[in-house]
């Protein structure tokens, strides 16, 4: 299996209705493609990671990639992986918007640095790490 998380920005601001269409489409190819993953969404700017079937995931990347909602779409990281880490969810997601404190810190200092490719594995894996925090949060 592998994982991959990348970046993007909406091309324009999305309604719940919006976001509720995206993420329904996706769990139903998701589940049937045997991919797991989270979806993050905070002023415009989304987070994803997908893991499953290297061919799986690449391929639901690749038409992800070509979705004219979002632009600047920036793969950040891709890794072979033994585990899945959000096993269970053909595709978590949260409205960072709504959230408050030191989650919405977190992404807004993400979000507000310049990507460097320098520094892209780093970043990449700071970003996953802040996944793996929401999906604590979601299913604690
Ligand atoms: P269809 O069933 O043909 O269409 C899906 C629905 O989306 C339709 O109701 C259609 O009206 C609507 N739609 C499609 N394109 C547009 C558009 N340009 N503007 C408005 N509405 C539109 N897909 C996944 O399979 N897995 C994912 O994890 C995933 N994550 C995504 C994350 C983001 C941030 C975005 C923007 C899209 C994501 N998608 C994901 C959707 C993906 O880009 C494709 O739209 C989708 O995979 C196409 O699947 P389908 O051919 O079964 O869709």
């Amino acid at each position: 299996m592998i994982y991959l998380v990348y970046v993007s920005t909406a091309t324009t601001l999305l309604s719940d209705e919006e976001l509720g269409d995206i993420l329904h489409v996706s769990r139903r190819n998701n589940e049937a493609a045997d991919i797991t993953g989270m979806l993050l969404y905070r002023n415009g700017n989304f987070i994803q990671t997908l893991e499953g079937p290297p061919q799986a995931v690449r391929e639901t990347y690749e038409r992800i990639f070509r979705d004219p909602r979002h632009k600047s779409v920036i793969k950040i990281l891709e890794r072979p992986t033994e585990v899945r880490n959000f096993a269970g969810w053909s595709m978590g997601f949260r409205n960072a918007d709504k959230l408050s404190g030191e989650d919405k810190k977190a992404i807004n200092v993400f979000l507000s640095e310049p990507s460097d490719p320098k520094t892209a594995d780093a970043r990449g894996g700071l970003v996953y790490k802040l996944l793996l925090n929401f999906r604590d949060a979601v299913s604690g």
